[in-house]
C-alpha cells in the first residue's frame, strides 16, 4: 500500500486498470467467459487508486449502499476475507453483481476519481472478492423462530430474501417454476457473461443455510397462496416472479418459423444447452443471417449468442442511435468488437417468408430523431419511403418484457392495470398483510441489484413484523 509517514497516499496518477479480457475474435467462437477478472496484482493496483473519500459518493450511487471505500481498503491491506464480509453486510451476491451491475450508472458513475481521470473499477474489485467465497466468515445465524415463509421465484430477488430470512431464523422454502434456480441469472444471461457455476454456488450457499427448494412448482397453477397459508402452514409469503412476458413487435410475419422472442432463444441456449445439441435434447436454429431488434442488455446477449452459434452476419437494429441504447456500454463495445453490426435508426416493418415458409428477410423502416418525448430522449420518426430489406433467416425480438401474468393467480395481493404487484416501495408489503413482493414483478424489468435490494428490504420488514 503506498504510504507517506504511515498514512495511505492514493496513486492518483495511475490509469484505470484495464479489464482482463479474452481476444474478441477468438472468444466469439465459443461460450467461454469474456472477462477473466482481476488478478491479485491488478486488484491491488486498482485499490491503490481509490481516494478513500470522506464523503464517498460511490456509496450513494450503489442501490444497496455497500461500504465501498471500506472493502477497497481491505483489499489494499490484502485482507480479502474481511473485504468480503464488508460487502456481505449489504449484498450477498458480489460475484454476480460485480459481473452484471451497470456500475457506470451507479457506484462508478459517482466515483470522485471519475472527475479527475477515470473512476475506480469498483465492479471488478467487488468481483475479485466475490470470487473467493471460501474466505468469508461463517454467517451468523439467529436461533430458529418457528415461522415459515414461502418465497415464490428463485431469481435474485427471491434468493436475496430467502438468504436473509434463513439467517434471521425463519424456515424458508423457495417455490420455483423451472427445474433450477437463478431466474434470469440462469436462463437469460449467457455463460460468457455470467458462468452458471457462479449462480450454482449462490444456490448451494442457500441450501447450506437450510433453505429448501421446490423446483418445477408453478405457484398459481399447482398451488396458491390460500393453500400455502392453510394446508402447508406458511406464515408469510414473498412473491418475486419477475417480468418474463415478452412484448410483441405487432408486425406481419412475427409468427413465421425462426422468429423468436429473445427470452425463448436465450433460454434454449442457457438453460437447455441447445448449443450442445444433440448431446442435449433441445435444438435451436443455427442461422446464417441473424437480425435482432432492441437496444438493451437482452438484445446484446441475443446478438452475441447468435455469433457464438456460428452466424455469418449478426445485425442489431435499434430505432434510436447507439448513444441512446439502454444496454451497458461495455456490452455494446464487446458486441461490436466481436463482429456484431449495428443498424441504428431502424424499426421492424415485416418479416418476409422464403420458399420454405420460414423467415428469409425482414423489412425495416429507416428513422430519424425528432423532438424529445416524455422520457427526454429524441423521438424516432420514420423517414417516408426509406425502407431496407435485410436477409434474415433468424429474427429475434428483444424490445422488452411485461409482468409475468401468473402473478395475478397467486393470491389476493393487488396488481395494477399492467399486471405488476402493488407493494410498499420501502418494505415490499402488499395489500395483504401476509404477503410481500419485490423485484421485476413490482418495478417492471430493472436490474439484478435492485431486485436483490427489494428482497433484502422485504426480509428485514418480515423479520421486524413476524419475529
Ligand atoms: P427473475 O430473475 O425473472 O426471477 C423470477 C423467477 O421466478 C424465475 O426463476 C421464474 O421461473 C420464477 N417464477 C415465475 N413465476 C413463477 C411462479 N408462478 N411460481 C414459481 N416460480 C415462478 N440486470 C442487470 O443488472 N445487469 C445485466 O447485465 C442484466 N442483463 C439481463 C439480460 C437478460 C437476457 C435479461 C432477461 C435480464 C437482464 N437483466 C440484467 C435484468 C435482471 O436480470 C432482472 O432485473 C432480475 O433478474 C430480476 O430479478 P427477479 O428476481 O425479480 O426476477
Ligand atoms: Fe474511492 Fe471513488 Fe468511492 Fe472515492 S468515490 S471512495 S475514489 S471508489
Amino acid at each position: 500500500m503506498p504510504q507517506v509517514n504511515g498514512r495511505y497516499v492514493p496513486n492518483v496518477k495511475a490509469p484505470r486498470t484495464p479489464a482482463n479480457e479474452e481476444d474478441p475474435i477468438a472468444r466469439a467462437k465459443d461460450f467461454r467467459p469474456v472477462d477473466k477478472g482481476f488478478t491479485k496484482e491488478m486488484a491491488l493496483a486498482e485499490a491503490n487508486r481509490c481516494l478513500d473519500c470522506k464523503k464517498p459518493l460511490c456509496v450513494q450511487g450503489c442501490p444497496v449502499n455497500i461500504n465501498i471505500p471500506a472493502f477497497i481498503e481491505a483489499i489494499r491491506a490484502e485482507e480479502f476475507g474481511r473485504g468480503l464480509d464488508i460487502i456481505h453486510e449489504a449484498s450477498m451476491l458480489p460475484a454476480i453483481c460485480g459481473r452484471v451491475c451497470p456500475q457506470e450508472n451507479q457506484c462508478e458513475g459517482r466515483c470522485i476519481m471519475g472527475k479527475r481521470s477515470e473512476p475506480v473499477a469498483i465492479g471488478q474489485l467487488e468481483r475479485f472478492l466475490g470470487d473467493q467465497p471460501e474466505l468469508a466468515s461463517e454467517p451468523k445465524m439467529a436461533p430458529k423462530n418457528g415461522k415459515k415463509v414461502a418465497v415464490i421465484g428463485a431469481g435474485p430477488s427471491g434468493i436475496a430474501c430467502a438468504g436473509e430470512l434463513a439467517r434471521n431464523g425463519f424456515d424458508v422454502t423457495i417455490f420455483e417454476a423451472f427445474f433450477t434456480g437463478g431466474g434470469v441469472l440462469a436462463y437469460g444471461i449467457p455463460e460468457f457473461r455470467l458462468p452458471k457455476a457462479v449462480v450454482k454456488r449462490e444456490i448451494d450457499g442457500l441450501e447450506k443455510l437450510g433453505v429448501k427448494f421446490e423446483y418445477n412448482s408453478v405457484v398459481g397453477r399447482i398451488t396458491d397462496a390460500e393453500e400455502l397459508f392453510g394446508e402447508y402452514g406458511f406464515d408469510a409469503m414473498y412473491i418475486a416472479t419477475g417480468a418474463g412476458l415478452p412484448k410483441m413487435l405487432n408486425i406481419p410475419g412475427e409468427n413465421l418459423p425462426n422468429v423468436f422472442f429473445a427470452n425463448e432463444y436465450l433460454t434454449r441456449v442457457n438453460l437447455m444447452k441447445a448449443n450442445r445439441f444433440p448431446e442435449y435434447d433441445t435444438p435451436t436454429k443455427r442461422a446464417k443471417n441473424v437480425v435482432v431488434f432492441g437496444g438493451g442488455n437482452v438484445a446484446m446477449d441475443s446478438v452475441r449468442t447468435a455469433l457464438r452459434l456460428g452466424a455469418e452476419t449478426v445485425t442489431l437494429c435499434y430505432r434510436r442511435t447507439e448513444a441512446e441504447m439502454p444496454a451497458r456500454r461495455a456490452e455494446v463495445e464487446h458486441a461490436k468488437a466481436e463482429g456484431v453490426k449495428i443498424h441504428e435508426l431502424a424499426s421492424p416493418l415485416e418479416f418476409v417468408a422464403g420458399d420454405d415458409g420460414s423467415v428469409a428477410f425482414v423489412k425495416v423502416q429507416n428513422m430519424e430523431l425528432g423532438e424529445p418525448d416524455a422520457s427526454g430522449r429524441r423521438r424516432p420518426v420514420p423517414i417516408e419511403g426509406s425502407v431496407d430489406l435485410l436477409p434474415c433467416d433468424l429474427g429475434i425480438s428483444a424490445i422488452g418484457t411485461n409482468a409475468n401474468p401468473i402473478a395475478k393467480l397467486i393470491g389476493p395481493e393487488k396488481v395494477n392495470k399492467w399486471g405488476y404487484i402493488e407493494a410498499d416501495e420501502t418494505t415490499g408489503q402488499t395489500s395483504d398483510p401476509r404477503i410481500w413482493a419485490g423485484g421485476d414483478i413490482v418495478t417492471g424489468a430493472a436490474t439484478v441489484i435492485l431486485a436483490m435490494g427489494a428482497g433484502k428490504a422485504a426480509a428485514a420488514d418480515m423479520t421486524a413484523k413476524l419475529s
